[in-house]
């Protein structure tokens, strides 16, 4: 074997390694550690030594086959057409030559195709039967997928009835609003939990979840696009699939062209290059189809994609700058998150000062060393982050970034919880990044809803050691409180008088403001309906939680932790000393002017909280719901209301203000 055959089997080894190892972490671990554009580098370059050496092509090659996998623990059905990827390319000279290869193969010499979004989502295959949805799955690994029915059964724009009463298999696409992927970001961050790297990994690790009441509270989405066999529809391009699709009552996106000419969509490209940002979802370049169906026939599929489509994608938005330190960040349970300090920089339309590193994993596979010139990316267009370090302009004066041996904050020892666990922690747990971060929660709207202890007050409370954990809220005295910065007398006892307040609160308020890991407030009112007092609650087991429906097996466990620990027992025993309310019976108020009556509540309102209207609704008799149906008596409309509004109309629910709604508490 001559030198250079040696050097090019390595290399193609070498490519599939790392594509698997990639595939790996996108597909099943949702947690891609390279970006887009350097994963579609890697297979370029093995495509093409396939390409030049045929004899090197292997049918499990990554590039012969659909990169998915199929996850256990959801069942497994076979697809009645295969689901496949799509080609791609970035650059115009590359779409031209696809237009000429397609030409070549018709033997014609004008091609109309359909440019669509890339809607950069998950994607489903759905089916219905006499117009009634039957299954969904997802694309897994292009041959069988995973039956995630009940699941996008929560997605409201997939409609569980069509207007057509036909058996039908559609596919598209279902993807997580941006505002929703930042929203559940900010969330994770606050319980200390890994972040979703885009909007796609997030919609993926969404729908593969086995709770479908937790896919339910996270708001997705969907588009399709494509419909099994539309011959049996009379359908003959994609165009009047698209109108179909439409009129059965499926969301389409609006945004499409038909052309025959490459300049139009070069342009179409350039147009939503700019203008993408405006979208409320993210999409990754735009995908160009032939619009014949015959034609599309004719020209058949390779193993992983069809022939006749090719996806036209955006080039990821990276500049340059240099990591001038790196901090580390103590959450709040405890998980120390590298951040790079940069040398500030334009980054589609901000400054951008700092950006994420991840974690140390994440440091060590890419090599970063501060000092490094970075190439950073915005990921799904929000969180800056550190794509990679531009190894050629190293001058060797950059320093390799170490783990701490201690906390940052508290000095503390740091280690890994779990053996397989990526996050390294602070183990102490009174550490006070910790605790500054448990009050916080602690004193929240959700929580205990204790107004004027803000993050200022927080600060000097932990810092003068005046509060050690949650529980010293209640001990304050006016002698603590007046000492301290921008302290009167007067707002000393506001505060003494709200934390006195906050000990009436129902049981679902004071597990939230405990602060278990993975409980938030939707699970902490499940556990109090079901255990109605904290005492039963903390002798739960993790059989008897686990079989309550909306507990899955992480939420249970980190329960059981919780109250197994000394330090937790010795701060609920200071609550009670305090005489902080720990059963879930609201004390019914008398009047009960909303007795029977259902609610709705959307948008923002003035002067309640989103927690703070349904209890009390529910205290004056009322029944809070989440979703408008025939049956909702009343939609309370705040300001930017969301979909319920548009339900509400459909359905003739009666719609009031926040001020109509406070009226009809005083005319009873
Ligand atoms: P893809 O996302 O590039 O394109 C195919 C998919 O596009 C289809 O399956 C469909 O779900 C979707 N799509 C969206 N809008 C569409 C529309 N209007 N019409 C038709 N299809 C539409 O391909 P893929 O196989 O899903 O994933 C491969 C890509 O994923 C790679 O090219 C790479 O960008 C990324 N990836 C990244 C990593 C990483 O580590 N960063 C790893 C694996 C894959």
């Amino acid at each position: 074997m001559s030198e250079v055959s040696k050097e090019v089997l390595e290399r193609i080894e070498k490519l599939r390694e790392e594509i698997e190892y990639h595939n790996y972490r996108y597909y099943v671990l949702n947690d891609p550690v390279i970006t887009d554009q350097e994963y579609d580098e890697l297979m370029r370059e093995l495509i093409e030594l396939e390409e030049k050496y045929p004899e090197l092509k292997t049918p499990d090659s990554p590039t012969q086959r659909v990169g998915g996998k199929v996850s256990e623990g959801f069942e497994k059905v076979k697809h009645s057409v295969r689901m496949l990827s799509l080609d791609n390319t970035y650059s115009e000279e590359e779409l031209r030559k696809f237009d000429e290869r397609i030409k070549k193969a018709l033997e014609v010499d004008k091609v109309d195709y359909v440019v669509e979004l890339k809607i950069d989502g998950f994607a489903v295959a759905l089916r219905y039967k006499e117009g009634k949805f039957e299954m969904g799955l997802t694309r897994g690994d292009g041959i069988t997928g995973e039956d995630i029915t009940e699941n996008l059964k929560t997605v409201r724009s997939i409609p569980l009835r069509l207007r057509k009463k036909v058996d039908i298999e559609v596919r598209g696409e279902v993807y997580m609003p941006k505002d929703e992927f930042e929203r559940i970001n900010r969330e994770r961050m606050k319980e200390g939990l890994p972040l979703f790297a885009n909007p796609r990994n997030a919609a993926a690790g969404t729908m593969r979840q086995l709770d479908s009441s937790e896919v339910a509270r996270r708001k997705l989405d969907s588009f399709i696009y494509s419909i099994v066999y539309p011959g049996n529809y009379g359908l003959k391009t994609q165009k009047e699939i698209l109108e179909f699709l439409k009129s059965a009552g499926f969301k389409v996106n609006p945004n499409y062209m038909v052309t025959e000419r490459v300049e139009d969509i070069i342009d179409y490209w350039n147009y939503w290059i700019e203008n993408r940002k405006k979208l409320e979802y993210n999409i990754d370049g735009l995908v160009i189809k032939v619009n014949s169906i015959e034609y599309q026939n004719l020209l058949g599929e390779t193993a992983k994609s069809p022939r006749w489509a090719i996806a036209f994608k955006f080039p990821a938005e990276q500049v340059r700058t240099k990591i001038i330190d790196v901090t580390v960040q103590v959450g709040r349970t405890g998980v120390l998150t590298p951040v790079a300090e940069l040398e500030p920089v334009k980054l589609a339309g901000t400054t951008v000062k700092r950006a994420s590193l991840h974690n140390f994993d994440y440091i060590k596979m890419k090599d970063i060393r501060i000092g490094d010139t970075v190439l950073i990316e915005k990921a799904g267009e929000i969180i800056p982050q550190v794509v990679k370090p531009v190894v050629e302009l190293r001058e060797g004066k950059e320093k390799e970034i170490k783990i701490p041996e201690s906390c940052p904050v508290c000095g503390g020892k740091v280690g890994k919880l779990k053996e397989d666990e990526v996050a390294i922690r602070c183990l102490n747990p009174h550490c006070p990044a910790k605790l500054k971060r448990s009050i916080e929660i602690f004193v929240s709207r959700d929580a205990m809803n204790i107004e004027g202890i803000g993050e200022k007050l927080i600060d000097q409370l932990v810092d003068n050691g005046i509060v050690k954990d949650i529980a010293d809220i209640y001990y304050l005295t006016p002698f603590d409180l007046i000492p301290l910065e921008r302290m009167g007398p007067k707002a000393a006892a506001n505060i003494l008088k709200a934390i006195e307040e906050s000990k009436k609160a129902p049981l679902h308020k004071l597990i939230t403001a405990l602060g278990i890991p993975f409980v938030g407030s939707k699970t902490a009112l499940v556990l109090a309906q079901h255990f109605k007092t904290l005492d039963n609650l903390s002798k739960a087991t993790y059989e008897e939680l686990i079989n309550i429906e909306g507990i899955g097996d992480e939420i249970a466990k980190s329960i059981v932790e919780y109250f197994s620990s000394e330090k937790t027992r010795e701060i609920i025993a200071k609550l009670k000393k305090a005489g902080v309310n720990m059963c879930e019976e609201l004390e019914e108020s008398e009047d009960q002017p909303l007795k029977g009556l259902k609610f709705v509540v959307t948008g923002t309102l003035k002067n309640y909280s989103r927690s703070e209207i349904q209890d009390l609704i529910r205290k004056k008799g009322g029944i809070v719901s989440e979703s408008v149906s025939r049956k909702t008596d009343y939609l309370i409309l705040g300001e930017n209301p969301g979909s319920k509004y548009q339900k509400a109309l459909q359905f003739g629910v009666k719609i009031i203000t926040e001020e109509e709604f406070e009226k009809m508490l005083e005319n009873k």
